[in-house]
């Protein structure tokens, strides 16, 4: 290892924090801290339309709600991130039956929200809709100003570096926490999930006529009451609670379009 230069060397010596660290130790969390947190689109708004709950309702479900979001883009600046639904589910059975690992089902996911996101770009192009890809996030401030409507699939790019996800087998990093992570990084003004029930229950309301209604919970307090199923993703709830600056998500109900406004 080089010494450090000495005065009589008159080149520039770089100290920083990390050198000689690890970055794995215990004691780097709070050396790395920083105490305010930039962020980068703070009037842009996530919204995500659920794959399973909302998107295989097809129009039914989909014309009303779409009607409602040109008429929020008047006031609002939103990207819609859009999630897989029953092919999802297909594709992820034939990959575990076939004995895939986690991060070969990680690889295929994120085919069939690009599906359903070229659909709804497709119904959105009229007003001004817009696929947006991953690699271009750097442009959403500019797009937003023109009053475009960028849609995202929202599955993360994990893909072969999905982490084995034990027991459960499937990815455990999906749509959710994909919306999520894209919200917070660029520090959005708010998310919503539009799904097909009211908010959070004590268990699928779908499955058990006892379940009840939870109107607002924390995250670490929902990942403490080890619910047996959920409407948002385990992962995503894990994020919430270090997240920088979304400090909250709504999920509401999609087959009502008139809540939206509501929730913006
Ligand atoms: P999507 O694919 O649209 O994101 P998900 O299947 O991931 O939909 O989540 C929505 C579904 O979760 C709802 O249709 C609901 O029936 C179900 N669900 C499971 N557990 C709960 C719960 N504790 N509270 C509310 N809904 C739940
Ligand atoms: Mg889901």
């Amino acid at each position: 290892m080089t010494e450090a230069a000495t005065p009589a060397d008159q080149r520039r010596h770089l100290e920083s924090q990390l050198m000689r660290e690890s970055l794995v130790g215990q004691h780097i969390g709070p050396k790395t801290r920083t105490e305010r947190e930039v962020r980068m689109i703070p009037d842009m708004n996530v919204i995500t339309i659920g794959g399973m709950s909302i998107f295989d309702r097809g129009a039914d479900a989909l014309l009303p709600l779409i009607d409602q979001i040109v008429e929020c883009r008047q006031r609002h600046k939103f990207v819609l991130g859009v999630g897989a639904g029953a092919r999802l589910r297909h594709t992820f059975h034939i990959c575990l039956d076939l004995g895939l690992p986690t991060g070969g089902l990680a690889m295929v996911a994120g085919a069939v929200d690009e599906q359903n996101s070229r659909m709804l770009w497709a119904l959105l192009a009229s007003n001004k809709g817009m696929s947006l890809n991953k690699e271009n996030f750097l442009e959403l401030p500019l797009w937003l100003d023109e009053g475009m409507i960028p849609v995202m699939a929202c599955m993360p790019p994990y893909h072969f570096w999905e982490p084995p996800a034990g027991e459960k087998g499937i990815p455990m990093n999906g749509n959710d926490l994909g919306a999520f992570l894209f919200a917070d990084v660029l520090g959005a003004r708010s998310m919503i999930l539009l799904k097909d029930e009211r908010g959070l229950y004590t268990a699928d309301p779908k499955k058990d006529q006892a379940a009840e209604f939870i109107p607002k919970i924390g995250a670490q307090e929902l990942l403490d009451r080890n619910l047996p199923d959920s409407i948002i993703e385990q992962a995503c709830v894990e994020a919430m609670v270090n997240a920088r600056t979304v400090r909250q998500v709504q999920i509401i109900n999609g087959l009502q379009p008139e809540l939206l406004p509501r929730a913006l």
